[in-house]
């Protein structure tokens, strides 16, 4: 096994603030949009729930137990979030929490959605109006609300916040826009839980809302569909089954995994949020690469205090993210989900970034980030910039 000794044993070790993550390769884990490290609360949760034996569905003592467990991590995260209990709606992560609510509360309607929206609700809804976001990434609420008007539709989906840009919308002002046209709200909050102040977006006028736990600290493979009162009684599930979640999604509950949820999502909030000391590290990472010549996609907007896209002019984003690699920096080229696809980010292009969309990376801080972890950064993206200045030197010398 490649780095056996840096190999921490399950249950034994815990994160530090210089040690590499658990299970992660040695070096500097910076890709924590794609996935959070795991916090050690949710670890312990998720090994605690291992131990139950029986089915939350089940009626004898070993189901109630296990029911017991779910119930009260469905209390934690519902005070957390805003939401009451029995409209939390667990399901397999935040792809799903977003098709669920597209499918349940669209009835088949039109729907609107805003540009740099993540690939769980574009493909969720291909035929969906496309409103424009400004050159800071923020939705333009003027063309929205002429969308609103013009076509009346059903749902709009908008993100809390970008994973690419860590970009933050007013939500509560596009709820108020979407009240006026009787039009439903769906917000995917699976960046901004546990990241923002107030992630109380139901409170603001959605009519739900998509969580999912690996973003937060909690295990990979759980989510949850937060739904408005309203919503709740209107909604039409996408997955039966066994009558689990009030009929809303049919599936034997990942008891370990919800556990692990409401432990994260506790832990996130245990600390100031957003994270100042997050915020400085990316500040640092910032000022240095800017002296480099990149330019900061978002910048001129409120974001996340852990996130930042890099636009580098002349080097492709994915040779970047493979010279990072080979320096030991784990960034990535635009959503985990597009990483290994040519494409460039249709966030960028949505910012109008136009041909430079191809040569953004983002960095995204995990919550126990090293503070050296600028430094660390910038002494490889300096060679990585010194290599891109040649290579546009290159260009132009032989264009002459
Ligand atoms: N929405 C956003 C904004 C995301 O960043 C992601 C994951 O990258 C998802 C949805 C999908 O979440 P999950 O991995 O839980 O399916």
């Amino acid at each position: 096994m490649p780095n056996g000794a840096n190999r921490i044993v399950p249950g034994r070790a815990k994160p530090t603030m210089t040690s590499p993550l658990p299970g992660a390769e040695p070096g500097l884990y910076l890709d924590a949009n794609a996935t959070e490290a795991l916090r050690p609360e949710a670890r312990e949760a998720v090994l605690a729930a291992f131990d139950l034996v029986g089915n939350p569905a089940s009626v004898h003592a070993d189901g109630r137990a296990a029911r017991k467990l779910l119930e009260s991590a469905r209390a934690a995260l519902a005070a957390r979030l805003g939401a009451r209990p029995e409209n939390v709606v667990f399901c397999a992560g935040a792809t799903e929490a977003n098709a669920m609510a597209i499918h349940g509360l669209a009835g088949g309607g039109a729907i609107v959605i805003g540009a740099t929206e993540h690939d769980a609700v574009r493909a969720a809804a291909p035929a969906a109006l496309i409103a424009p976001v400004d050159a800071a990434g923020r939705l333009d609420q003027t063309a929205f609300a002429a969308l609103l008007a013009a076509h009346r539709p059903a749902l709009a989906c908008v993100m809390a916040a970008n994973n690419e840009t860590g970009v933050l919308n007013d939500i509560a002002a596009i709820a108020a826009l979407c009240a006026a046209q009787g039009t439903r709200l769906h917000v995917d909050a699976v960046q901004a839980a546990g990241r923002v102040a107030d992630p109380d977006y139901l409170a603001q006028g959605a009519s739900s809302v998509a969580t999912s736990a690996h973003k937060l600290g909690g295990p990979k493979g759980v989510g949850a569909l937060l739904l408005a009162p309203e919503a709740a009684s209107a909604f039409a599930p996408l997955i039966r089954g066994g009558g689990q979640e009030r009929g809303r999604r049919g599936g034997t509950h990942n008891l370990p995994g919800i556990a692990g949820f409401a432990a994260a999502l506790d832990a996130a909030h245990a600390t100031t949020c957003p994270d100042p000391r997050l915020a400085a590290l990316r500040d640092a990472i910032e000022a240095g690469a800017r002296d480099c010549g990149a330019r900061i996609a978002g910048a001129g907007a409120p974001r996340l205090p852990n996130t930042t896209c890099l636009v580098l002019p002349g080097l492709a984003a994915e040779a970047q993210v493979i010279a990072l690699d080979l320096d030991g920096i784990r960034v990535s080229a635009g959503s985990a989900c597009s990483s290994g696809k040519a494409a460039s980010s249709h966030v960028l292009a949505a910012m109008g970034l136009g041909d430079l969309a191809g040569n953004a990376i983002r960095v995204s801080l995990p919550w126990n980030a090293p503070d050296d972890a600028p430094a660390r950064f910038l002494a490889a993206y300096r060679r990585l910039a010194a290599r891109a200045l040649r290579k546009s030197a290159h260009v132009s010398t032989s264009a002459a």
